[in-house]
């Protein structure tokens, strides 16, 4: 690993798996456990550093300087981004979906001080950036730069993202993770074992583009475990919520006195909630839940 990664690494935390003690799940004699990745660092949280590590790697062993990448306002992953790069010693550079807001939100002002520069494109625009997917394929920048898709969307990504699997040291049926790119369900899926069922929950509407999204990024290999994504838990696309899912979200918060956003962890969670009444999961079940983080999205929803 490269030294400068190596120190990052060593400012991380681990991400424990806790039991849900819960007397709903009880009653149904399901048992369910969330993987911590919130907890791995405040600003690199959750899936964002497990996608990003082995992309940084590569930008490292390329002696990239800089670091480019695009998303919307309340990026999780530009976050991460610009705070990973200002550690690293990378310039960080990113396009932003849509104007110049007047006033910025807390994730874009984190970015701005950090040194990352924000260049604010058209949602044309924005749509074309997509198609550039290898890091040297981003049109007239130098061979410095060094680009990565949006969310992180890499086949570099599913190493790290596996490298959770290998955490998790209990059996189990389920796992369960919340998707934006699928990125991370894909991760998921290289490593995990056959015996378990992997459910991805879409936060957005319309994400019937997933599953081709998913099996582009396994270029070819086929998972042992069976999965599925489930596009009923959107609560009417991204970033929008419900006053059932708040309430859900703090219902969930009392009583684990585990923090949530509304825009991934807390969807999935409800489905979850949702498919045990169903009696989707049998009696003696056991769930493996990814708590992704992003918890920094919420100073936007609520205000502080
Ligand atoms: C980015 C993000 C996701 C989505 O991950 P994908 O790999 O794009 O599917 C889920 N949860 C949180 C908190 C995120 O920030």
């Amino acid at each position: 690993m490269h030294p400068k990664l190596r120190a990052l690494q060593t400012q991380l935390q681990p991400a424990p798996l806790v039991h849900i003690n819960c007397p709903e799940l009880q009653h149904y004699g399901v048992e369910l456990w969330l993987k911590r990745e919130d907890l791995i660092h405040p600003i690199i949280s959750g899936n964002k550093w497990r996608k990003l590590k082995y992309i940084l790697q590569d930008a490292l062993d390329n002696d990239a300087d800089s670091l480019i990448s695009m998303g919307g306002a309340w990026s999780n992953h530009l976050h991460a981004l610009a705070y990973t790069g200002a550690i690293l010693g990378l310039q960080t550079a990113a396009f932003i979906r849509g104007e110049r807001p007047p006033q910025l939100s807390p994730s874009l002002q984190d970015m701005l001080t950090w040194g990352m520069r924000l260049d604010f494109v058209s949602r044309q625009d924005f749509q074309q950036l997509r198609q550039y997917k290898d890091w040297n394929s981003l049109p007239n920048h130098s061979n410095t730069a060094y680009w990565i898709p949006e969310g992180g969307s890499s086949a570099l990504a599913l190493a790290g993202v596996g490298e959770l699997v290998e955490e998790i040291a209990l059996a189990y049926d389920y796992l369960v993770v919340p998707c934006g790119t699928g990125t991370t369900l894909a991760g998921l899926l290289q490593r995990a074992p056959a015996q378990a069922t992997v459910l991805g929950f879409a936060a957005l509407k319309n994400s019937g583009f997933l599953e081709a999204e998913v099996c582009a990024l396994l270029n070819g290999t086929i998972p042992a475990a069976p999965w599925q994504i489930n596009s009923s838990y959107h609560f009417g696309g991204f970033a929008k919520t419900s006053l059932e899912l708040h309430q859900f979200m703090s219902k969930f918060e009392a009583l684990t006195a585990i923090a949530l956003e509304p825009i991934y962890t807390s969807k999935m969670l409800f489905g979850v909630y949702e498919l045990v009444r169903q009696g989707y999961f049998k009696r003696g079940e056991r769930i493996i839940a990814i708590h992704t983080g992003g918890l920094q999205g919420r100073r936007t929803l609520h205000g502080s």
